[in-house]
């Protein structure tokens, strides 16, 4: 800015210097020739008075050149003829009648004038006497003004206007530079504003259009800083809900830059939070996605797809943002939800019914069967109708114990099994289960040994009942015929420990996680045989999560196969 105050000021004193010099010389110019015609005309007058018509006017003429300097003297008669000339044969020379200067004196008896001489074809300044005779003195000299001298000024010139002008310069840059001072400070300042750190002092300021600007911009950096602020607020708002959202979130742009990308989006594509601002090929990979985005982009219509990340399954919805009324902001919106659990309870839900079907099946179809049988009057003996109506009664048995345990499942997963909670004596419910199973101990001749110790815990009784019947029955069941069953029950302050061991052979390594599925048997012949549904140990383990506990299986040929339950107690639950 100091360079351009100190350019305009250079310039406009250039200008200055110029114009005064032109106009004085001008002015001056117009005096001199002012002077210089009075002078010639005061000369003029003087010779003629002293011009003697009688005598040779040549002669007179050469005679008052020789006085004068550079001073041409003509005499003209009252024709116009000259009679005589200082400078030329007077006798070669034309009527001078029509000049301009001999009309003038004509009429007024004198005459100045300047112009170009038509004879010698210099400028020069005329003036003419008219003498008592008629005839006239005519005397004239070369005259340049001023600017027709010019060039011989310059050499005096030149050597004053530099050092004007270098005065000037001087001059120039010492105010520019005190103006623009000032300005500097305040832009020096204005950056600590910009900051935050400080407001601009307006007695800092000696001109008065400063301090007013300062005090505008004090009152501005008010309100920004204000705004910011708000928007500062706002923005943490809408981070802090959008970082606390299960759900990942993405928005996008038109040219699918990302605009704003929570932290589950990131930890879903397993990125970081400072891809904001760039592509979306910068946060993921994945081909499934960025085709889909594309897609829903180009169409400008909502997509949706399960996405598998990591074995979770990710259900992505892409929303297409309509463009701004008048403008071209579309844009584009990635949810992102975790709905593995939900997918698998499908899943679940779908196996569950396609196996209890196909366990269902099985006895009903032989129930029918003998059913039929028995109706269609085929002549059957005492013992084949007794059997018939023995395998009817075993099947139904199987449905029943299959339907109930199908029954119990749903109970449990429909979260009926939080409800009808009491102080259940979990010694009595044991004790129960063991009197139940008297006939099976007796039909598989094993030995069972019990120690019980009193337990009580706040637990829906049927539930309890249900998972010590499961592995009691399940430690019989299985067991070798005569092998022995050990039941324990252990009170302790924060939990109560339950243990079921039985001999027989030991459940596979391999399949010991699986025990717990639905449906899932060992040998799946034998479980049939012995009335098994596969779903007791499904059973025992909702009821157990349900509870907050615990269940451990340990099977080995050496020890046989032991259940673990560890429940906590009401005040741990
Ligand atoms: P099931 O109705 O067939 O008994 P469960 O869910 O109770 O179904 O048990 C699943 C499978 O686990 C059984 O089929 C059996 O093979 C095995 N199993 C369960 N308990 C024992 C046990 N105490 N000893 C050996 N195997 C067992």
């Amino acid at each position: 800015m100091k360079n351009i105050v100190l350019r305009g000021f250079v310039l406009i004193l250039t200008v200055a210097l110029i114009m005064s010099g032109l106009l004085s010389a001008a002015i001056f110019s117009g005096e001199e020739t002012k002077l210089q015609k009075e002078e010639l005309t005061r000369i003029a007058t003087i010779i003629s008075r002293q011009f003697d018509p009688m005598q040779d006017h040549d002669a007179q003429a050469d005679a008052i050149a020789t006085v004068l300097h550079r001073v041409r003297v003509t005499i003209i008669d009252k024709n116009g003829t000259v009679t005589g000339d200082s400078a030329v044969d007077y006798s070669t020379m034309e009527n001078h009648g029509n000049r301009a200067e001999i009309m003038d004196a004509k009429a007024t008896g004198r005459s100045v004038s300047v112009r170009q001489s038509d004879t010698i074809g210099t400028r020069l300044m005329y003036a003419a006497i008219k003498t008592p005779d008629g005839s006239y003195i005519r005397l004239a000299k070369e005259y340049n003004d001023i600017l027709g001298n010019l060039f011989s000024f310059l050499p005096a010139i030149i050597p004053a206007a530099l050092i004007s002008l270098f005065v000037s310069v001087l001059l120039a840059n010492n105010f520019s530079r005190r103006v623009t001072q000032h300005i500097t400070t305040m832009n020096d300042s204005l950056s600590r504003v910009k900051d935050g750190n400080t407001m601009l002092n307006p007695d800092d300021y000696p001109y008065d259009e400063l301090k007013d600007m300062v005090t505008k911009i004090n009152a501005l950096a008010l309100d920004i800083s204000m705004h910011i602020e708000k928007l500062q607020g706002e923005k943490d708002k809408i981070a802090f809900i959008m970082d606390n959202m299960k759900e990942g979130f993405i928005l996008l742009d038109n040219q699918q830059t990302i605009l704003l990308i929570n932290d589950s989006a990131c930890k879903y594509l397993d990125c970081k939070k400072t891809v904001s601002g760039e592509h979306i090929t910068h946060c993921t990979r994945n081909y499934q996605l960025l085709q889909a985005a594309d897609d829903a982009m180009k169409c400008g219509e909502n997509r949706s797809m399960d996405m598998k990340l990591d074995g979770q399954v990710i259900e992505t919805a892409f929303t297409y943002v309509n463009p701004r009324q008048g403008m071209d902001d579309t844009g584009l919106i990635i949810t992102m939800t975790d709905v593995t659990e939900r997918r698998n309870a499908v899943q679940m839900r779908r196996d569950f019914f396609s196996n209890a079907s196909h366990e269902l099946k099985t006895p009903i179809t032989s129930i029918k069967g003998g059913a039929e049988l028995l109706c269609s009057g085929i002549p059957l003996d005492t013992e084949q109708r007794s059997e018939l109506l023995t395998r009817i009664e075993f099947e139904s048995e199987k449905m029943c114990t299959l339907i109930n345990d199908i029954i119990m499942i749903s109970r449990i997963e429909s979260g009926e099994i939080m409800a009808d909670r009491e102080d259940v004596d979990f010694e009595q419910v044991v004790q129960e289960c063991c009197a139940e199973v008297l006939p099976l101990i007796e039909q598989n001749n094993v030995m069972l040994n019990m120690e019980l110790e009193p337990a009580v815990l706040f637990a829906n009784r049927k539930n309890l009942h249900e998972l010590a019947s499961n592995l009691l029955v399940n430690a019989i069941k299985y067991n070798k015929f005569g092998g022995s069953v050990d039941v324990f029950l252990k009170s302790y302050a924060n939990e109560v420990i339950f243990t079921v061991r039985n001999d027989g052979e030991p459940i596979p390594i391999g399949y010991q996680n699986r025990v717990f599925e639905r449906f899932f048997r060992v040998d799946k012949g034998r479980s049939k045989k012995v009335g098994g549904t596969g779903l007791g140990l499904s059973i025992v383990k909702h009821v157990v999560d349900s509870m907050k506990g615990t269940i451990l299986l340990e099977s080995n040929e050496k020890d046989g196969t032991t259940f673990i339950v560890r429940l906590p107690r009401n005040d741990q639950i």
